[in-house]
């Protein structure tokens, strides 16, 4: 086992540019000592494999029966230190919710030994929902900035770290910097977490919003970042209201939307319809945007993500809606709004219906569609070989798993692709957070 760290062999689920969700059953993924794959592949190739990379196959770690491995989860777009006021506010509009509740919290961060705290919860409540890589918006505050990172390389999440930058906030006059102080003060933060040299905490360069950045300060910071080769906080959170000419731009410039669907509808923003997002061919993940977003987990980033499509394709389809075609819904024909529509009888399938997302497309855009659109797909986002093996071990067997896995196909018609599928639905609409979370040397058991 010199150059082979660890052997696993089971199922393992991921996306591809070509498959929203690949199931690979009875496979063997090898990782090296960096933590990188090896290899991948049918464990038919077991001896050739053991021989090629010199690892005894008595040390494969089998999985068990319905145990399955899937990449780490991504968050485009999460507000470490609103995790503390989730919930507070929201009956207010947004600059309201900003003014009372946001800035004053935030400005609190100024105390070091409070964001140690805090920020140890955060990133440890974000660990145990499966978000293995989070792109976190901090505070103002360059030390607590600092802690945040710190904190997310200790446990172990992969993670860049954006110190707010704000030169104009009329609405909580105490909370902003002069443009000179945000200049010298991103340098610094910069310039402090090169020096740490954290393998997958990276800093990345944050302007609050266009509206509260003046433009010498956004000027500076594009400087900055290009001196630095830094990734810059241009992930654009939201995006309801954008139209196909502006999609097009976003991918000529290869720039990305979080989908973040919990806080659409939490903050009344309206709804994205992500699925016009993928046909342009825009890079798309999912964010909590807490604490916009009332939850931290990105498997209720999936499931609001499907809500919201199944929400545009009815209000799309309401005036379609004929009451004289129950009778022919009392035959048995149904369609996804539930009448019948004769002719025009759609498959109720999502998968057939390019219009309504799919929990497969849903799983891609809260792992590899993460990774496309943090500019990371190179090193995570799914099982290839070359790139890290950031993953989550479910386990619904286990004793104090939130999810059990019935099948209701006849015994004679049961295939093990058939459990695995109904596995990853139980999983990804009913899984919730583990109480203890395991680091186990590369990959998180979490569920
Ligand atoms: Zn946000």
């Amino acid at each position: 086992m010199d150059a082979v760290q660890q052997v696993f062999k089971g199922t393992f689920i991921h996306s591809t540019a070509r498959c929203a969700c690949e199931v690979k059953e009875n496979h063997i993924l090898g990782t090296g000592k960096d933590g990188k794959i090896l290899f991948f592949e049918d464990a038919h190739t077991q001896s050739r494999l053991a021989q090629k990379w010199g690892f005894d196959e008595s040390n494969i770690q089998a999985l068990g029966k319905n145990e399955f491995f899937m990449p780490g989860m991504i968050d485009t777009h999460i507000h470490a230190p609103q995790y503390t006021f989730i919930g507070t506010g929201m009956e207010r509009p947004l600059l309201e919710w900003l003014a009372h509740t946001t800035f004053p919290i935030e400005d609190t961060f100024s105390d070091i030994e409070n964001a140690r705290n805090k920020y140890s919860a955060v990133v440890r409540r974000t660990l145990r929902n499966g978000t293995t890589t989070a792109c976190y918006f901090a505070t103002i505050h360059t030390d607590a900035s600092i802690v945040l990172a710190d904190t997310a390389n200790q446990y172990g999440q992969r993670a860049f770290i954006g110190k707010i930058c704000m030169d104009h906030n009329d609405t909580y006059q105490k909370y902003k910097e002069t443009t000179e102080e945000s200049i010298r003060e991103t340098k610094r933060f910069v310039e402090v977490l090169k020096k740490k040299k954290y393998d997958r905490v990276k800093p990345i360069i944050t302007p609050r919003f266009a509206i509260s950045c003046s433009e010498r300060l956004l000027n500076e910071l594009g400087k900055l970042a290009d001196e630095n080769d830094l990734h810059i906080q241009t992930v654009m959170a939201h995006g309801c209201y954008l139209t196909n000419e502006e999609l097009d731009i976003f991918r000529e410039r290869g720039a990305a939307v979080s989908h973040c669907p919990n806080s659409n509808i939490s903050l009344c923003s309206g709804h994205l319809d992500v699925r016009n997002v993928l046909n342009h061919r825009v890079k798309v993940g999912l964010g909590t945007d807490v604490a916009g977003g009332y939850s931290i987990s990105l498997l209720d980033a999936i499931r609001k993500s499907i809500e919201t499509s199944k929400i545009l394709f009815m209000e799309r389809s309401k005036n379609d809606w004929d009451t004289n075609d129950i009778e022919s819904f009392q035959k048995g024909n149904m369609t996804p709004n539930g009448i019948n529509r004769g002719a025009e009888n759609i498959p109720i399938t999502p998968e057939k219906n390019p219009n309504v997302l799919s929990y497969k497309d849903a799983f891609r855009l809260a792992t590899l569609g993460g990774s496309e659109a943090l500019s990371i797909d190179h090193m995570t986002g799914n099982f290839e070989v070359g790139k890290e093996f950031d993953a989550l071990l479910i386990n619904p067997d286990a004793k104090d798993s939130h999810f059990e896995v019935f099948s209701h196909i006849p015994k004679e018609k049961q295939s093990k692709s058939k459990i695995i599928d109904q596995t990853i639905k139980n999983f990804l609409f009913i899984g919730r957070e583990q109480h203890k979370i395991e680091l186990k040397d590369i990959y998180y058991q979490v569920y």
